[in-house]
Parts: C-alpha cells; structure tokens; sequence
C-alpha cells in the first residue's frame, strides 16, 4: 500500500488508514494475536486501489505490530503468467489457426476485457473477421452482422485500419464520453459505439517478422473499468505468439499442399513414362535378337547393356507408381496359399542373373504354405537382396535363411557391408527416407523400397523387422502368418 508511508501508519488503527479493508481479513487476525497467538501472515486485497497486500501481524507488549507489503505487481505478474501459459496451450493445441484463434479470443473474455476481435488480412487486402467474443452470444451475432453492414474503412485515420498499416498498437486506456464525440463522425457512429460500450480499448498488430497480417481489438466496457500498461503488455506477449501459431499453421498447410503436389506429379509422372518404357524394351529385344542373328557380338552386348538399364527403370517406375496405389489405398494384394521356397529361390536367382558381383548363399527349407501375393513377396525379398547387394560394395557375401519359429514363417536377408546408423534404424521404413551421411550419397535411390516392402508384408499380416551395427552389416526379417502346413491339407 505504496502511497501510505510507514511513519504515518504508526499509531493509527489499520482502518482509519484504510477504511474500504475487508474487516474480517485483518481484524480476525489482529484479535487472535492480542489474545496471545503467534504472529500471522495475511494476505488482503484492497478494492479500490486495487492493490494485493501481505500483512505480518506481530505480536507487541501493549498491542500489535502490522507490516504490509504491496504485492500487486508480483499478483499480477502471477496471473499474467498464468494466461499467457494457457493462452500458449490453446495456441500450441492445433495446426488450425481459425479455431485456435476463436479459442483464445473466448479466453481474454471476459479476464482481461468484455469484447475481443481478431482481424485477419486477406491476401486481396481484405480484413477478415475471424473472431469475436463476448459473454454475451447474442452481442457476438450483432458484431458479426454489423461487419458485414459496415466493412472496415481502410483509409480510417485511426483504429483497426491504422494497426494494419502501421504495424503500430493502438491504445486508448481510459475512453471518455467526450473522446467518442470526438472520434464519432456522425449520430450513427455515435450510436454505435454507446452500443458498444467503450470504456478502454486496445488494438494490437498480430506481426510476422516484416509483414502485418492482423489485429486483436481488446475493448472494455464497463463504466469504470480501463487498461493499464501492463495490460497492454499482456495483451502484445499474447499477439506475438498468436502470430507465431498462424505463421506455423499457415507453414504447415503449405508444406501439406507441397507433398500433395509432390504426390500427385509422381502418381501422374509414372503413369506416363510406363508406356513409352514398355515400348523401348520391346524394341530393344527386337534388335537385340537381330544383333544375334547376324552375329553382331558388339551390337548384341550393347544392346544387352541397354536391356539392364531399361529394367532398372520399369523398377523405378513401378515403384513410384506403387507409392501413389498405397497412399490412395489402391494397392491390390492377391490371396491364395504358396510355397514361400519358390518365391525366394526365384527372387534369388533373378538377383543373380543381374548381378555378378556377390555370392548369395541359401539355406533352410519351409514346410508350411503361406496365404497370399506371391509376386508382391518376390517384389520384397528381390528388394532386400537389392538393397544388400548395394550396400555391401566392399563385403560379396550375401545369406539368405528361411525358417519357421513359434507358428510363423522367416525369410533372413543379410549383407556385411556398410550397416546404418541406430539413429536411422526407425526411419528407413518412412517413404522417400535415405540415411543422410557421406557414405551414402554415392548409392543411388529413392528411399522408397523398403516403404512399399513394409506395405506389403503388414497387408499380409507379417512383420518386416531390421537389426544393424554400423560398419559391419545389416539383418532384415520378414516374418509372415502361416496358412496351413503341408500334411493338414494333404498336399
Ligand atoms: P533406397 O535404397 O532406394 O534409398 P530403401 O527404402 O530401399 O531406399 O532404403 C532406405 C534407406 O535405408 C537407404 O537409403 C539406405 O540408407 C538404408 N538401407 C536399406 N537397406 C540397407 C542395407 N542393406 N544396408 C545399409 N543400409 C540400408
């Protein structure tokens, strides 16, 4: 109780010097310590100034000592904390920043004032009303409906149109009855703002870095109730996280219409390059066995050169076009009982046949009968030895395992080459994910087989597990559901 000096207090009763106290806060305390009781702490608030006080109340031989501390600035600061930490836990609750900023305008109603606004810029220059609160539903209709009677007026000196342009707060503490009839233009405007009701009124800018992108008008309505600096304050802190929130949102949905973009040009690129690809390898065959014919060994070599790199790209293609079936759902997985030995030996030997530069060894035998795409499971063991082949550039081992174990069927693949990082273990599954380091840039590839593997192999009710150690190799594990075993069905 700041402008009390504490020369002027002594020997005065408390309420001679403060006459609006609450009796029962002090006075309680004061008689309890007369009757003999220890001293006590007793926190007051004083109303008409508004003020939080911490009392001590000591014993004396002939009496009382109290010494009060004015508190309201540490009360305040409390309760500013206090909002902005909510305010950020609703600003921070969504990438939405419509409905977060609906929330938030809703909180400061009515704490912190009776009305509030959030104005937004359109990209055309428009103001947009993107919210409005008051405790008062029907007032919130009204205030609607009369923005869209009365659009903003850009070109106003003052007020909302001014923050826009000027990235500057607005602030009007304390508003009279003679500064609205000043500030109105005619009865009308006058009339409206009695509707209003203005007793305090803040506008500040909601900034991105260099641009204005909008405003929160905070307006107090109540005879007798202003604004204070440090409102103000509360009210900026507020606005600049309200702006980070949009900016973040606004980011976000960018980012989310890029890989949209993204995904559709794959979707569309791959369709296209599917048919004059297909052509090219026939042609190429064409050639080849007329190479062949006219025993053209150069001309036949070259040729086969040329069918290699083609199948590289059918691979590609039918990869990227296997992520847009995935991420519309469209990709189809056959159901029928096979012999899983088939499908990896196979696979194996197609790797081989492309491949020279490593030895895959095979071992173990199933004797259960899997359900599903045998092609699809191909695909996937065909991408494991790819991938083992080339990552393993100094290591030509490859191992291949099959076995059963506790009802399920595996298929092993593992290389002893580069490995990855435990760091990217979880990561390598995730489309268009490639482990980022020095080494690796110099192995081609798009990141995304190993994505449509694990696709597939959870469509068939499995799992596709990986174990790694950096620099000495690397163990994938498709384990899948058993359908029958052999004897049960008779086969
Ligand atoms: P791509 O090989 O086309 O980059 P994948 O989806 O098949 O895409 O693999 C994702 C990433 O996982 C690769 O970029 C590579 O960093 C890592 N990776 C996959 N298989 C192996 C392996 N056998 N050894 C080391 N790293 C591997």
């Amino acid at each position: 109780m700041a402008h009390v000096a504490a020369e002027e207090m002594v020997g005065r009763h408390v309420l001679e010097v403060f006459p609006d106290i609450e009796p029962s806060d002090i006075h309680a305390a004061v008689r309890r310590v007369m009757a003999g009781g220890p001293a006590e702490r007793v926190e007051t608030f004083y109303a008409p100034l508004r003020m939080w006080g911490i009392n001590s109340v000591y014993p004396l031989a002939d009496g009382v000592a109290i010494l009060s501390h004015d508190i309201t600035a540490q009360r305040a600061l409390e309760q500013d904390l206090a909002f902005l930490a909510q305010a950020s836990r609703i600003l921070s609750s969504s990438l939405n920043y419509q409905r977060t900023l609906r929330a938030v305008a809703r909180l400061v109603v009515p704490t912190i004032c009776d009305w509030c606004a959030v104005d937004i810029l359109t990209d055309s220059g428009q103001v947009d009303l993107l919210a409005v609160a008051h405790v008062d539903p029907q007032k919130v209709h009204w205030a609607q409906e009369l923005r869209k009677t009365e659009p903003v007026d850009m070109d106003a000196p003052t007020g909302l149109p001014k923050v826009l342009r000027t990235g500057k707060a607005e602030f009007y503490p304390v508003v009279t009855e003679e500064m609205m009839v000043a500030a109105a233009k005619d009865q009308a405007a006058l009339d409206l703002m009695h509707e209003i009701g203005f007793s305090g009124v803040m506008i500040v800018p909601l900034k991105l870095r260099t641009r204005t992108i909008g405003a929160i008008t905070f307006v107090a309505s109540q005879p007798g109730r202003h604004f204070t600096d440090a409102d103000l304050a509360t009210a900026q802190k507020l606005a600049s996280r309200a702006a980070l929130a949009i900016e973040n949102s606004r980011l976000y949905e960018a980012s989310q219409k890029a890989v949209a973009l993204r995904d559709d040009f794959i979707s569309v690129a791959s369709h296209e390059l599917r048919t004059p690809v297909t052509s090219l390898k026939i042609y190429t065959q064409v050639l080849q066995r007329q190479a062949e014919r006219r025993d053209d060994q150069e001309l036949s070599s070259a040729l086969a050169k040329m069918g290699v790199q083609i199948n590289k790209i059918t691979t590609l293609i039918g990869d990227m076009l296997d992520v847009s079936k995935i991420e519309s759902g469209k990709l189809a997985i056959q159901q029928e009982p096979f012999d899983l030995n088939a499908v990896v030996t196979e696979a194996i030997e197609g790797v081989r046949a492309a491949s020279t530069s490593h030895s895959i060894g095979h071992t173990g035998r199933i004797e259960s009968d899997v359900r599903g795409d045998p092609d699809r499971i191909g695909q996937v063991i065909t991408n494991l030895l790819s991938n083992a082949i080339k990552y393993s550039p100094r290591r030509t081992e490859i191992l291949v395992r099959l076995g059963e174990a506790h009802g399920e069927v595996f298929v092993e693949v593992e290389d002893f080459g580069i490995g990855i990082d435990q760091d990217h273990l979880d990561r390598i599954f995730e489309r268009f994910y490639r482990v980022n380091s020095l080494d690796e840039k110099t192995f081609p590839g798009l990141g995304i087989g190993l994505y449509i593997s694990r696709e597939i192999v959870h469509r068939h009710g499995g799992s596709l597990e990986v174990t790694s150690t950096k620099g000495s190799g690397t163990q994938f594990r498709v384990t899948l559901p058993i359908e029958t075993t052999r004897d049960e069905a008779g086969i």
